[in-house]
């Protein structure tokens, strides 16, 4: 049957449930590639992280490297199509090269029924992909649009930030080039909160563990348990992670991310949700069935009613 958005939308437009018109709407909804009435077409499922061999092949393809390159996969691979907006209908796509030689991509996805503070902006979406892939570093990011603030302090988390090249997409395709230092004059950054560190420096451990009765939730509650053992959280010292199953199955986790500034950390349910996007695994908000959460308990940051999409299942754990 229809989901409980789409039933919502059906009931708005006083129409009666019955099999045939649920039908037509299915139909019509799966000819335009889309996942319910207000969302805009979803593209096909893609994954959204070149290997270093593959991009390397690129540059061959391409005739170019570095950001000139990066301009051109952004255009090549129609990466803005898979944003996910909703709400403001503005997409965004951007590209990025890490130390390591993998590229990637992002976009931004806003969530229906969630605050405004729950949208992943498309830089955020490649420091998450960037991150849950154990990359040490990003050189060099290729925008559509210019970095918002947020973005340009979510970036300043990151290690090696100095030396990130920036450059917007202009209209006639040719790219405007500067430094993450020079959008970010000023700068607020993790050593004013005396952390010598930095995001992707290095991979933390937490050591946390579950209790005994939480065996009946086993995939998903290790997975958000490995993920909450990864989490970037050096402010708070309270680390978080989720894990998300799809209506197919499948299991992706998630953690939580700081800011120095706070405000643009990234909750660990926006980074289990880019690391299903990022797998090509996720194209619509309603595929989310299940999510677990752990975190500490009493934790001075707690996601525990923050934490859902839809109508899917949520379990809360305490490590
Ligand atoms: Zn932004």
């Amino acid at each position: 049957g229809p989901c409980a958005m789409r039933r919502a939308q059906l009931k708005r437009a006083g129409l009666r449930f019955n099999r045939g018109l649920i039908e037509r709407l299915q139909r019509s909804l799966t000819a335009s590639k889309r996942c319910c009435v207000s969302c805009p077409p979803l593209d096909a499922p893609r994954r959204m992280v070149i290997e270093a061999a593959e991009r390397q092949r690129l540059e061959q393809e391409h005739g170019c490297t570095g950001p000139a390159l990066l301009g051109r996969l952004l255009t090549h691979f129609r990466v803005k199509d898979l944003a996910h907006p909703p709400i403001s209908n503005f997409h965004v796509g951007a590209v990025a090269l890490g130390a390591s030689g993998n590229v990637y991509f992002g976009v931004n996805v806003e969530f229906p029924g969630h605050p405004l503070s729950a949208t992943i902006h498309a830089e955020q979406f490649i420091m998450a992909s960037a991150a849950l892939r154990g990359e040490s570093g990003l050189t060099h990011l290729v925008v559509n649009a210019p970095p918002c603030g947020h973005c340009r302090q979510l970036l300043n988390e990151m290690d090696g930030a100095a030396r990130l090249g920036v450059h917007v997409v202009a209209a006639d395709g040719s790219l405007s080039s500067t430094g993450h230092p020079q959008l970010l004059p000023q700068d607020f950054g993790p050593a004013h909160l005396s952390n010598d560190s930095g995001l992707l420096a290095s991979e933390a451990n937490h050591s946390l563990a579950l209790p005994v009765q939480h065996k009946q939730l086993k995939e998903l509650g290790d997975e958000a348990l490995r993920a909450a053992n990864r989490a970037y959280a050096p402010y708070s010292e309270c680390p978080a992670g989720v894990a998300l199953r799809l209506d197919d199955g499948q299991v992706f986790g998630g953690h939580y991310i700081e800011s120095c500034a706070f405000n643009p950390s990234l909750p660990p349910l926006q980074v289990a949700v880019v690391n299903a996007m990022a797998h090509g695994a996720l194209t619509s908000l309603h595929q989310v069935r299940e999510i677990a959460l752990v975190e500490l308990a009493r934790s001075k940051v707690s996601f525990a009613r923050t934490t859902y999409i839809g109508n899917a299942r949520f379990h809360l754990m305490h490590a």
